[in-house]
C-alpha cells in the first residue's frame, strides 16, 4: 500500500504532505483548547481574588481563536487529503488502464473481464478510502494520543491510573473485533466479485437469456447471490458495529472512575475543578484516538486484498512487446512465410495448437483456409499480426521476421477482421474511420461499397450518420460483418485476414465481396477462413487444416483430385446445397 502511495500520488504530493501537517494543527488546537479552558475555570471564574472577567474576556478569545484556526485546520486537511486521494487513485486507475491496454492476447486470457472492472473500480475505492483513513487518521489519532496521554500525566499522575485499566480492555476489545471480522470482510468481497461477474454475465447475455425465456432463472440465481452478499455484509458490519457500544462502555466507566476519585481530589484539594474539566476531554481524545487507529488499521487491512489484486495488474509483463525500435521498418510486400512455426497458448499445454507449420504465401494471393473446428485456423492467423508470438520456428511477413517491426506497423499493414466482431458505438462513419482516421467520406464509402455494405447503409434514414449504439447492436450480425470488413479495408492493408467474417451473410454477397477485394484490391493478400467451400473454392490456394497442421495446400481442383478430407466436405457442402 505504502509503496503504490509513494509512487502513485505523483502532482498531488503537494495535497499528500499538507493533509497530515493541517491535522496535526488541529490536534495540537485540540490539545491546547482544554488547558485555555483550565485557566478560565481555575484563574478567571475560582481565581485567589474571586472571578476576574477581563481575564475571562481574555481567555475566551484566545480559546475562540484557537477553534476557529482549528477548524480551518480540519477542514483544510480534509479538503487535501479529498484531492490527494481522489489524485491518487486517479493516477493508479490511468496507469491500470495503460498496462492493461498493452495487454496482448495472451495477457487477457488470464484475467476475467468483470474482475478487470471491478479492480478499476471497486477496489480502487477500498484503496482510496484506506490512503483517506492514513492520510487523516493514522496521524492524527497517534498524534492525538500520545499528547493527550502526555498531558492527563501532567495534570495528575495518579488520576491516570484509569487509563491503565481502560486501554487495555478497549484495546483488546478493538483488537478481537478486527480480528474476528477481518475474514468476513474478505469473504464479502469475494462475493461482491461473484455478484459483479453475474451482473455482468447477465447483462452482456441479455438477449440470450430472453432467448431462451431464462429470465426467472436467472432472476432467482441473483437473488441468491444478492441475499450472500446481504448476510455478509449483516454478518461483518454487525460485529463492526460493537466497536460503537464497546467505546462508549469504557468511555463512560472511565467518566465515572476519573468523577470519583477527581471528586475525592477536588475535595481533598490536590486538583482543581478546571484541572478535572481539561481531563475530562483529555480522556474522550484518547479513547476516541484509540478508536481511530484502530478504524484505520482495519481499513488498510481491507484495503490489502484490493492493492493486491492491482499490483497483479501493475506488474503484469506484456508478452508481446517490441524487439526492434526501427521506426522505419515497415512491410515491403505482402508476403507470409511460416518456417517450421509452432504454437502451444501456454507453457502448460499438453498440446501444440500448431505444429510444424511450413507455409508459402505470396503478396497478392487470396488463400483460403478450410477445416474442421477446433483445427488451429484461427490460431494460424492470429499469429500474422502478432496477436501472438509464435513458440518455435520463425515466421517472416512482407520479408522480415514479424518480431522486427515496431508492432503498431505490422497491424497498421495487416488488417484482420476477428471471428467476433465488435463495432463500437458512434455513428457509422465514425466506426469506420477507426481503420483510418483521415479518411475521406469518399474513401469510406468506396471501403463500404467493397464490403457490400453501402447499399443497406443508404436504405437507413441517417445513411452513414446512423448510431450504431453500444456494440454495434443497432444492425443484424451479416450487416455488423459487413461493416467490420469495410473498417479493414479503410486501412489499406498489404494484407487483410477474414476469419470467418462472412459466416452470417447470405452466398450470393459473400461471392460478391470476394470478387470486390479481387477486383478492386489487387495487390493485397487476402486469406479468407471459412466454413463453406464455396467461400473460398476461386482463391489461388487453399490450405486444409486438421488438427494444428497443415494437411494439404493446393487449389479447388488439385484439392478435390487428391485430398479426401476436402472432397467429402464439399460433397456434404453441395448436397446440403441441392437438398
Ligand atoms: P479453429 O479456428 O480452427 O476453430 P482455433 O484455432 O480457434 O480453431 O483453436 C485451435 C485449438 O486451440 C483448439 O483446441 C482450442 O481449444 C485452442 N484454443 C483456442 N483459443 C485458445 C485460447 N485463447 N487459449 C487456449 N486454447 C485455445
Amino acid at each position: 500500500m505504502f509503496k503504490l502511495v509513494v509512487k502513485y500520488t505523483r502532482q498531488f504530493t503537494w495535497a499528500a504532505i499538507l493533509a497530515p501537517l493541517l491535522v496535526a494543527l488541529e490536534v495540537v488546537l485540540g490539545v491546547l483548547i482544554p488547558q485555555v479552558m483550565t485557566s478560565i475555570i481555575d484563574d478567571g471564574i475560582n481565581g485567589i481574588g474571586g472571578s476576574n472577567m477581563a481575564l475571562i474576556y481574555q481567555l475566551g478569545g484566545k480559546m475562540v481563536i484557537y477553534s476557529v484556526l482549528a477548524m480551518f485546520a480540519g477542514a483544510g486537511s480534509g479538503i487535501c487529503s479529498a484531492i490527494a486521494s481522489s489524485g491518487f487513485v486517479h493516477n493508479l486507475r490511468l496507469e491500470m488502464y495503460e498496462r492493461i491496454q498493452d495487454y496482448s492476447f495472451k495477457n487477457m486470457d488470464k484475467f476475467e473481464v468483470p474482475s478487470l472492472v471491478t479492480r478499476m473500480t471497486k477496489d480502487m475505492r477500498e484503496i482510496r478510502m484506506a490512503y483517506m483513513a492514513i492520510v487523516r487518521m493514522l496521524i492524527r489519532s497517534p498524534l492525538q494520543l500520545i499528547m493527550s496521554t502526555y498531558m492527563v500525566f501532567k495534570i495528575n499522575s495518579e488520576l491516570a491510573k484509569v487509563f491503565f485499566v481502560a486501554i487495555p480492555v478497549l484495546g483488546i476489545g478493538l483488537y478481537l473485533i478486527s480480528r474476528f471480522a477481518h475474514p468476513k470482510f474478505r469473504v464479502l468481497m469475494k462475493k461482491f466479485d461473484a455478484m459483479n461477474s453475474s451482473l455482468e454475465e447477465n447483462f452482456v447475455g441479455i438477449r440470450v437469456v430472453k432467448t431462451f425465456v431464462r429470465e426467472d432463472y436467472e432472476k432467482e440465481k441473483f437473488k441468491t447471490t444478492s441475499e450472500g452478499v446481504m448476510n455478509q455484509q449483516r454478518s461483518a458490519e454487525g460485529l463492526v458495529i460493537l466497536n460503537g457500544p464497546l467505546f462508549n462502555l469504557v468511555m463512560y466507566a472511565c467518566m465515572i472512575a476519573v468523577s470519583y476519585f477527581g471528586g475525592r481530589m477536588i475535595i481533598g484539594g490536590s486538583m482543581t475543578t478546571g484541572q478535572f474539566m481539561a481531563y475530562l476531554s483529555y480522556l474522550r481524545n484518547i479513547l476516541f484516538g484509540l478508536m481511530m487507529v484502530s478504524f484505520a488499521l482495519m481499513q488498510i487491512i481491507f484495503a490489502q486484498a484490493s492493492v493486491d489484486r492491482a499490483n497483479e495488474i501493475l506488474n503484469e509483463k506484456p508478452d508481446i512487446t517490441d524487439f526492434n525500435n526501427d521506426e522505419s521498418l515497415l512491410l515491403e510486400d505482402g508476403s507470409i512465410k511460416f518456417e517450421n512455426v509452432s504454437f502451444k497458448y501456454s507453457e502448460n499445454a499438453q498440446k501444440d495448437a500448431l505444429a510444424n507449420i511450413n507455409l508459402d504465401i505470396k503478396s497478392g494471393e487470396m488463400v483460403g483456409i478450410i477445416g474442421s473446428t477446433g483445427s488451429g485456423k484461427t490460431t494460424l492467423v492470429q499469429l500474422i499480426p502478432r496477436l501472438y508470438d509464435v513458440t518455435d520456428g520463425e515466421l517472416v511477413v512482407g520479408g522480415h521476421n514479424v518480431k522486427d517491426y515496431k508492432i503498431p506497423n505490422l497491424r497498421k499493414d495487416v488488417a484482420m477482421v476477428l471471428q467476433k466482431n465488435v463495432l463500437f458505438s458512434g455513428t457509422i462513419e465514425e466506426n469506420m474511420k477507426w481503420g483510418d482516421a483521415n479518411a475521406t467520406h469518399e474513401e469510406v464509402v468506396e471501403a463500404c461499397k467493397c464490403a457490400q455494405a453501402h447499399d443497406f447503409i443508404e436504405s437507413f434514414p441517417k445513411g452513414y450518420e446512423t448510431d450504431l449504439g453500444q456494440g454495434g447492436v443497432n444492425v443484424s450480425g451479416g450487416q455488423k460483418q459487413r461493416l467490420c470488413i469495410a473498417r479493414a479495408l479503410l486501412k489499406k492493408p498489404k494484407i487483410i485476414i477474414l476469419d470467418d467474417s462472412t459466416s452470417a451473410v447470405d452466398t450470393d454477397t459473400d461471392k460478391r465481396i470476394r470478387q470486390a477485394l479481387k477486383e478492386r484490391l489487387s495487390g493485397m493478400t487476402s486469406i479468407i477462413i471459412a466454413q463453406r467451400i464455396s467461400s473460398v473454392m476461386d482463391a489461388d490456394k487453399i490450405i486444409v487444416m486438421d488438427d494444428g497442421k497443415i494437411a494439404d495446400v493446393g487449389t479447388h481442383n488439385e484439392l478435390m483430385e487428391r485430398n479426401t478430407i476436402y472432397h467429402d466436405l464439399y460433397e456434404t457442402q453441395q448436397q446440403g446445397v441441392s437438398e
